[in-house]
């Protein structure tokens, strides 16, 4: 038998070829979970997957479109033969404009991808998790659900909606075994802060100086607390909020 705190459990992460979704599914393989390993690219897909071994299954998918997300689900059911035990709804991009001229087309795909993708995806695997009376659900927020940053009006306002529905979620299905939580990173360093600093929206080095901590974080320190959200230690905490943004938000001043 696999070992691991995750052994036995099928886990789809979705926007996992690169960045914290990246995170999060190396370190699903490392505690023995089956991994289900999505994005757009079925080239990344399969690379991702190649890369955790026995444990990773390649789904190609456009989560911004709901017809993909019910695909995307269907077939993953299909290949870990069976439920989804874990779902980790962490593919999102930002837009960034002025509120006054933020196009209506680049607020629609915000929030189809980062919100409504997440509601259809947990409609999707929430069923069979009720009837076995067991199940976990990790969106991937921002700390932008709660601290509003210019700019970024879809995106603040599409986390923030996650929240809401992390908690809705969670006391609707506490009693029946499910799970609901939302992972709120701080900036961390993957190909999303990588584009925004290469069109100057953003400076690396300054938004490690606001950081109390000096730096931004990991990917892989966000898969660290995914697994414990997924893992029997997180067994009391459901429609948790869990910021992990080294200090960040914490921190009142400039
Ligand atoms: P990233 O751009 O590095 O990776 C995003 C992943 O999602 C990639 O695998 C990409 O292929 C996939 N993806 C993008 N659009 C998709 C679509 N339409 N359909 C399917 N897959 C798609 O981004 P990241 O920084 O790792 O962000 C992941 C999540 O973390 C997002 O929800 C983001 O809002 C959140 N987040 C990121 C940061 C940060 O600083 N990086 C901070 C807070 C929250």
């Amino acid at each position: 038998m696999t070992a691991g705190r995750l052994a036995g459990r099928n886990a789809l992460v979705t926007g996992s070829t690169k960045g914290i979704g990246l995170g999060i599914a190396r370190a699903y393989a490392r505690e023995g979970a089956r991994v289900i390993v999505n994005s757009r690219s079925e080239e990344d897909c399969v690379r991702t997957a190649r890369e955790l071994g026995e444990a990773g299954v390649p789904i190609a998918a456009d989560l911004s479109r709901t017809d993909e997300v019910r695909r995307l689900a269907r077939e993953a059911r299909a290949a870990v033969g069976g439920r989804i035990d874990i779902l980790v709804n962490n593919a999102g991009q930002p837009r960034v404009a002025p509120s006054e001229s933020l196009p209506e087309a680049d607020y629609r795909y915000t929030m189809d991808l980062n919100l409504t993708s997440c509601l259809v995806m947990t409609q999707e695997v929430v069923g069979d998790m009720l009837a076995a009376g067991d199940g976990c659900i990790i969106h991937v927020s921002s700390m932008n659900g709660s601290v509003p940053f210019p700019q970024r009006l879809a995106y603040c306002v599409s986390k923030a909606g996650l929240n809401m529905m992390t908690r809705v979620m969670a006391i609707e299905w506490a009693a029946r075994g499910v799970r609901v939580n939302a992972i709120a990173p701080g900036y961390v360093e993957t190909d999303f802060i990588k584009n925004l600093s290469a069109r100057g929206v953003l400076d690396p080095a300054r938004l490690a100086r606001r950081t109390p901590m000096g730096r931004i974080g990991r990917p892989e320190e966000i898969g660290e607390v995914a697994v414990f959200l997924a893992s029997s230690a997180a067994s009391f905490i459901t429609g948790e909020i869990l910021t992990a943004d080294g200090g960040w938000s914490a921190y009142g001043y400039l």
